[in-house]
């Protein structure tokens, strides 16, 4: 199966290297992050190495998503968080530093003091030129 030998995701999923797992179906496996942005902070990896979203295959991406789903309703009860965040850092540019993909599940609570992006605005006709570009190359 896909393994990187120099990869911290994939000798958790091998369990060469302990981590707090909380769930493992077919393809995916679900384990604490060890800095949390939150106490709870989940990561949902492929049991297969893959780097970014975009090799993951589409039946993966389907069980980690519902991964997904089922911790989020386990961090609404178990820690009682009145909110939940769902991220995937791709590409260095991104901030993904553990070239494993990864989906993060972070628990949030009234007033935790974490900030959202900041938004931009466009310029006129700037969103359309976007729009048919994008379209364009789905
Ligand atoms: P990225 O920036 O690549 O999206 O996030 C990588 C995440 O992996 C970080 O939140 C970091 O705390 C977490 N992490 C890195 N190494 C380990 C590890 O050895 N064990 C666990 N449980 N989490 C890790
Ligand atoms: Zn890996």
């Amino acid at each position: 199966m896909g393994e990187n030998d120099d990869c911290i995701f994939c000798k958790i999923t091998g369990n060469q290297i302990p981590s707090s797992k909380i769930l493992e179906n077919g393809k995916v496996v679900a384990f604490l992050d060890i800095n949390p942005v939150n106490k709870g902070h989940a990561l949902i990896v492929p049991k297969e190495h893959f780097k970014t979203l975009l090799e993951v295959p589409d039946n993966t991406l389907t069980e980690m998503m519902v991964a997904a789903k089922r911790i989020a309703k386990s961090m609404r009860k178990a820690i009682k968080a009145d909110g939940i965040n769902l991220g995937m850092n791709n590409f260095p540019a991104a901030g993904q530093e553990v070239m494993h993909a990864h989906v993060h599940v972070i628990p949030r609570f009234e007033n935790d003091g974490l900030q959202h992006w900041p938004a931009k605005k466009y310029d006129e006709g700037e969103m359309e030129q976007l729009r048919e570009k994008l379209v364009a190359l789905l």
